[in-house]
């Protein structure tokens, strides 16, 4: 049915969607950051969503007052849009739900499903020792008390009353799961100040807001039997789980904030496109076939869950660097300067005005070609963007010393006179001029570059003079031959 479309080909599509709108959903508690796992479940649920034309929702888990501060919200809404998962509809605050939550565990006590537990801490706290001891799950004694024993005045929570029967799921990635249901305590719906638990909250928000497919990390996955029977208790329609494994470290190791970059705003510092980020991150835990490389579109029309695995995945720098450069390569060269000149903006050692913007943007075609991410572009650059004269020290001045200089005079005149300012043009020229000097080429390539980059990397020589046109070529040169 629904699940059988969504797990088969996309020629059910049409079929998929006369049947239901599909509605996911990400719901991030707040830490402070948006965590690469989080922008990877939020992109599965996005794609899904958005290649069956239905809705990607996002719901703030902000219950834990403390750690949702305004920044930290917005931290995560700034690290979705970068990455360019777009949500539908206004973000749900769960904190302001509360009154809702708290309705539905009113029904779920008025249906006999839950009930007011009036332990106190330390009488829970005993009783846990002793269903510890006795290996069972803890049933309050106040599931079958009738509330006319309730003591006057004593703080209560509200526990859902375990049905004790067996739970079983079909996960979408992890298969069939079965759970002893005399393993599930009487689960708090309800604490003592009356807040509402996690798994009360997540049930009635993902049902109020239509959620039908919940793609997240399996370390959720017993929960999903939890809320399961919560669903059955209300009556409502229990969703698709798909539950996918985390992301490891490079070393296998569960990720660790202190060695491993965690947040999406790390791999933007670190130069990662936001198209490369999505592309590794869809790679990572989701597959189709061995393509690795994949536009938006592609990803759009590709995505499905049964390409999800089941094997928890590793972080791999080297595999994100070349799928970046896949991404680079095919980003337009305006936009590709621009992004550049966002991460320069502090610089004030280079070169960032318009006459410096123009010779990267000419160049780019090539020196995109070189970098793998924004930072290493930024490298690719270093030699259009400092200011004359180049400081040179050591090694690099001694390249400029003796019959150097006087030959970098010689060519001068040359470049001067020459016409053809293109770089096919100039290597005929730098090759003539060598050949006329009666040297290799690296008599002339090597002085020339020092003159004209200060050592930074570069590509091709010609490709050097070429961006930088002939007044600046000739200036630098001026620079060390003076
Ligand atoms: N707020 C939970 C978390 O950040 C996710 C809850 C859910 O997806 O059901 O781990």
């Amino acid at each position: 049915m629904l699940r059988e479309c969504c797990l088969s080909h996309r020629n059910k599509f049409s079929q998929l969607q006369n049947h239901k709108k599909i509605v996911t959903r990400f719901a991030p508690s707040p830490t402070g950051f948006l965590h690469i796992g989080g922008a990877r479940t939020a992109l599965f649920n996005a794609l899904f969503a958005k290649a069956h034309g239905g809705q990607f929702k996002l719901r703030i888990e902000d219950t834990d007052r403390a750690r949702s501060t305004h920044e930290s919200i917005k931290a995560i809404l700034e690290g979705l849009s970068w990455l360019g998962l777009e949500w539908d509809r206004d973000v749900v605050s769960q904190f302001k739900r509360t009154d809702r939550h708290r309705t539905v565990v009113q029904t779920l006590i008025d249906q006999g499903a839950a009930f007011k537990c009036y332990l106190t801490p330390e009488q829970t706290q005993a009783l846990r020792h002793q269903v510890f001891t006795d290996g069972r799950a803890l049933r309050s004694p106040w599931r079958d008390k009738d509330p006319s024993e309730a003591p006057q005045s004593t703080d209560f929570t509200v526990r859902f009353r375990a049905p004790g029967t067996d739970v079983a799921l079909i996960d979408e990635v992890q298969g069939g799961v079965r759970w002893a249901g005399k393993e599930f305590d009487d689960l708090v719906l309800l604490r003592a100040d009356s807040t509402p638990t996690y798994n009360l909250a997540v049930v009635v928000d993902d049902h109020d807001m239509g959620v039908n497919h919940i793609i997240r990390g399996d370390d959720h996955l017993v929960n999903a039997a939890r809320q399961s029977q919560i669903y059955a208790a209300l009556g409502w329609k229990t969703p698709v789980f798909a539950h996918i494994p985390l992301i490891h470290g490079p070393d296998g190791k569960k990720l660790s904030k202190r060695q491993d970059a965690v947040s999406v705003g790390a791999y933007r510092d670190m130069g990662y496109l936001a198209s490369g980020l999505r592309n590794y991150l869809l790679r990572l835990g989701w597959s189709k076939g061995d393509q690795e490389y994949f536009t938006d579109a592609e990803m759009l029309e590709s995505f499905d869950l049964k390409g999800l695995g089941k094997a928890p995945s590793r972080l791999d720098l080297n595999k994100m660097n070349s799928v970046n450069a896949w991404h680079m390569k095919r980003t337009d060269d305006a936009q590709l300067t621009d992004l550049l000149w966002s991460r320069l903006e502090n610089r004030n050692d280079l070169r960032t005005d318009d006459q410096a913007k123009a010779w990267v943007l000419s160049g780019m075609r090539v020196l995109k070609e070189r970098a793998s991410t924004l930072a290493e572009l930024e490298e690719q650059t270093y030699f259009l963007l400092r200011s004359r004269p180049i400081e040179m020290t050591g090694k690099l001045a001694k390249v400029l010393e003796g019959d150097a200089k006087a030959r970098m005079r010689r060519l001068t005149e040359v470049l001067r006179k020459t016409l053809d300012w293109t770089e096919t043009a100039l290597d005929h020229v730098l090759d003539k001029f060598a050949k006329d000097e009666g040297v290799g080429f690296g008599k002339v390539g090597q002085p020339l570059r020092v003159a004209l980059t200060g050592g930074a990397p570069a590509p091709n020589i010609s490709f050097v003079l070429a961006v930088l046109k002939r007044k600046e070529v000739l200036e630098r040169l001026k620079d060390v031959i003076d």
